[in-house]
């Protein structure tokens, strides 16, 4: 069978055999998950928004420490923003995290305590694009939703020989929707997605132990390998800059907040072109970082002041925009990983640690 964009025609007693057959899989290997606990509609969502882009083993530790630390939506929508990114540390693409904070206190505002169970109002609130509204509303509220990510696209994609889906992600969603069990909703698209983490990968499917070999077109004409098609790549923007670690070489490091142009909320050190650095700066060596479709080139330059300079470079910025950080300090705000690996290779230059590596990337 060759590729298409429309959706295959699926007879109802197909639909009813995948569904008994990916559901009667899943029951016994459901993994045991903190978020499935007890389908809160808040946990799940957190876990929902940490998965997006990280993987499990990273997502269970944070997520347990950030529910610690916010229990509740009320909390979370209380909480400084700088609590919570620091609580997010760790799991990177720290943009999740505002979105989740700022969502949490529109919804707090409302008098709400969970993820609303209106798909509308759900799709409203900052960052909970398709995938995410029906994820949550489909686990937490018995929704009958389609979530489709990744994992979703690959498996349809081989199971019914689909080509690429378009922006809105068809025709997978609409197969995902023929598909979905409207008993079961959660645990369908959770079936489905387990199916594409743990059986149906990107490589190497295991197509011997799959619940649905019977069903996949793929697998019956030889061509799991064609599929899912390729995206082409957008080739990644390199843009180079350079990043001034300034230190007092006893352990303290100036930082700054809102130059960095796509990092604008975390603490960065000081940034700018590699010929606007002080005098006395010394070049250290080159930091790589790749942000969504960017390829950072980091020139780092390292400059030890003594604490009275260090503290009037700080003063000298706008109001609120550099802070002299102790190491310790820098462990306990949520921070990129960019800057950890700048101030790794400062560190020989100033003399101090610098500190650990964030988990992720
Ligand atoms: Fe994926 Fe293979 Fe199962 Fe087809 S048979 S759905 S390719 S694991």
């Amino acid at each position: 069978m060759s590729a298409d964009a429309t959706p295959p025609l699926l007879p109802a007693t197909e639909i009813r055999a995948l569904r008994r057959r990916l559901l009667g899989w899943y029951a016994p290997r459901r993994r045991a998950l903190p978020w499935r606990e007890s389908p809160d509609s808040y946990r799940v969502w957190v876990s929902e928004v940490m998965l997006q882009q990280t993987r499990i083993a990273v997502v269970v530790p944070a997520y347990e420490r950030f529910l610690a630390r916010f229990p509740t939506l009320d909390a979370l929508a209380r909480a400084a923003e700088e609590d919570v990114l620091a609580a997010w540390s760790g799991l990177g693409y720290y943009r999740r995290a505002r979105s989740l904070h700022r969502a949490a206190q529109v919804l707090a505002a409302a008098g709400e305590t969970g993820f609303p169970a209106d798909p509308e109002r759900a799709r409203a609130l900052p960052g909970v694009g398709a995938y995410t509204a029906a994820a949550v509303l489909s686990i937490a509220h018995g929704r009958c939703l389609a979530a489709v990510d990744g994992n979703v696209v690959r498996v349809l994609s081989r199971l019914f020989c689909l080509g690429r889906p378009d922006s809105r992600q068809r025709p997978h969603a609409d197969v995902a929707a023929l598909l979905l069990d409207p008993r079961r909703p959660g645990d369908w698209n959770q079936a489905l997605m387990e199916l594409g983490q743990t059986v149906c990968t990107p490589r190497n499917p295991d197509c011997g132990g799959c619940p649905v070999r019977g069903h996949c077109r793929a697998r019956a004409a030889g061509t799991v390998a064609r599929y899912p098609q390729a995206t082409p790549r957008r080739a990644a923007e390199v843009v180079r800059l350079a990043m001034l670690a300034v230190s007092d070489g006893a352990g303290s490091w100036l930082l700054e907040r809102g130059v960095f142009p796509y990092l604008t909320h975390l603490w960065l050190p000081l940034t700018g072109a590699a010929e606007s650095m002080p005098p006395g700066a010394v070049a250290v060596g080159e930091v790589r970082h790749a942000i969504v479709h960017r390829a950072l080139r980091v020139q780092v330059l390292a400059l030890r002041l003594s604490r009275a300079r260090l503290r009037r470079m700080a003063s000298a910025g706008a109001p609120g925009s550099r802070r002299v950080f102790t190491v310790e300090e820098i462990g306990a705000i949520g921070r990129s990983s960019l800057l950890t690996k700048v101030l790794r290779l400062a560190q020989g230059a100033t003399g101090r640690s610098a500190p650990d590596q964030p988990a992720s990337r």
